[in-house]
């Protein structure tokens, strides 16, 4: 069939699921193909066979936006439950808000500052940092909050999460996170938020729906003994990459650095373990990162929440390599003067184009994803079609 694909699509994600859904409702035959054998890429769930629970099988994934044309767009295909995200970590022995807000600091402090008290508190612990453009991650996180509460909630979870020197790591990885003098501890700051009321899957499903768009899963783009392959297709139809830019390159000027997760998990006869859908642990002594607790993000399904059994899973962070699943960029200097290397290479391949968290070594959020793929289905890929 393949003299009759306008549009090969490498990667079954968000990224690649817009720009076929894009594509095929403008008249174009997509094939889509995923070496995974689902669709969703990391925002795929499933049901547990066993209790019912919706498990995000790469983590827990919440969605949010202030974008209206995302927010319209991806309301096209599901409708969201009202879930609002919040997020608690045990430091010490005690159980504070997070991210951190006038709750947490008047807890850590035993104290109970107005907001102005506490931010002025902040800023003379701050110290030096409080009067610098911050370069990375470390100097960012103490003008934030600054220094004995960067020592207690910041330090520690970054060193678990992300094993590098927060010196080297940029300062946006913090800046994604609120800092506020109030008790407001929504842990999102945008206009949007809720979860797929019929999962993940279901929505991802119905953005697909459609006699243009072809799937084939379980299969690899640089497998060149398939037909849908990197050998096979390179020069004779236009492609959309989603999978690592180094990958597509063979590597060839090195490997781009990536962090990637391990799970493990938990069953008990508890109607709930947590009490809350995450809880972060920021110290040192406990190895994991985080807990998720899946059922607490979907309250509204009564009948699975009330049950008395639940699924916890201990979120563990590493170095990826190369068997691994690739998670998060890493994106120290180094990282990124590959990358800009690895995307000059694009001008060779003038038919492809490059997307997605994986394809443009960025820490995309859902919403961000989608709106750079609808960006580049308008600028890019229908360029390309005839
Ligand atoms: P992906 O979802 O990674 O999809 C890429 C696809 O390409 C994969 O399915 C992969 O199998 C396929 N592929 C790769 N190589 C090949 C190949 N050689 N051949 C065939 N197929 C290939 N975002 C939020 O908005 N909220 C959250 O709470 C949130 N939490 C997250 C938690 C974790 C642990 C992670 C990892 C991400 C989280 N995200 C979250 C980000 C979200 O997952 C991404 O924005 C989104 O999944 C990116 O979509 P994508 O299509 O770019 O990439
Ligand atoms: N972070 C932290 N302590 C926390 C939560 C977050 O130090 O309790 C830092 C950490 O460096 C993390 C960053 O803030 O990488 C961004 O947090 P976010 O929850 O957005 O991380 P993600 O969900 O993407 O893993």
């Amino acid at each position: 069939t393949e003299e009759h694909t306008d549009l090969i699509i490498v990667g079954a994600g968000l990224f690649g699921l817009t720009v076929a859904q894009q594509a095929a409702e403008n008249g174009y035959h997509v094939h889509i193909i995923d070496v995974r054998e689902h669709i969703g890429g990391n925002a795929y769930s499933y049901f547990d066979k066993e209790t019912g629970i919706e498990v995000h099988k790469y983590g827990a994934h919440l969605f949010h936006t202030s974008n209206q044309r995302v927010w319209d767009y991806v309301n096209r295909f599901t409708s969201f439950t009202n879930y609002v995200h919040r997020v608690y970590a045990t430091h010490d022995g005690e159980v504070y808000p997070m991210p951190i807000n006038l709750g947490t600091i008047n807890q850590f402090f035993h104290a109970a500052y107005t907001p102005a008290q506490a931010e002025a508190l902040i800023n003379e612990q701050a110290g030096e940092y409080a009067n610098v453009e911050p370069q990375n991650l470390n100097d960012q996180g103490i003008k934030l909050i600054g220094k004995p509460l960067y020592e207690a909630f910041i330090k520690n979870y970054t060193a678990k999460q992300w094993q590098t020197d927060p010196e080297k790591l940029p300062a946006s990885i913090i800046r994604r996170l609120p800092v506020r003098f109030t008790y407001n501890n929504r842990y999102f700051r945008d206009t949007y938020e809720g979860l797929p009321t019929d999962g993940y899957t279901r929505w991802f499903e119905r953005m697909i729906d459609n006699p243009n768009i072809e799937v084939t899963l379980s299969t690899d783009f640089f497998d060149a003994s398939q037909e849908l392959s990197k050998a096979n297709l390179r020069g004779s139809v236009p492609i959309v990459y989603t999978g690592p830019i180094d990958r597509y390159f063979g590597s060839q000027l090195g490997d781009l650095h990536w962090r990637t997760v391990d799970f493990k998990e938990h069953r008990y006869d508890e109607v709930n373990h947590l009490g809350t859908p995450v809880m972060n642990y920021v110290d040192a002594d406990v190895p994991f990162t985080r807990s998720i607790e899946f059922k607490n993000f979907n309250p509204e399904r009564t009948e699975v929440a009330e049950q008395k059994r639940t699924i916890v899973w201990d979120e563990y962070s590493r170095f990826a390599s190369k068997d691994d699943e690739p998670y998060y960029p890493i994106n120290t200097a180094e990282d990124r003067e590959r990358f800009a290397q690895y995307k000059a290479m694009e001008d060779a391949e003038p038919n492809v184009v490059f997307g997605g968290r994986l394809g443009g070594y960025a820490y995309f959020d859902m919403h961000q994803t989608i709106n750079s793929a609808l960006i580049a289905w308008e600028k890019q890929v229908k360029p390309l079609l005839k």
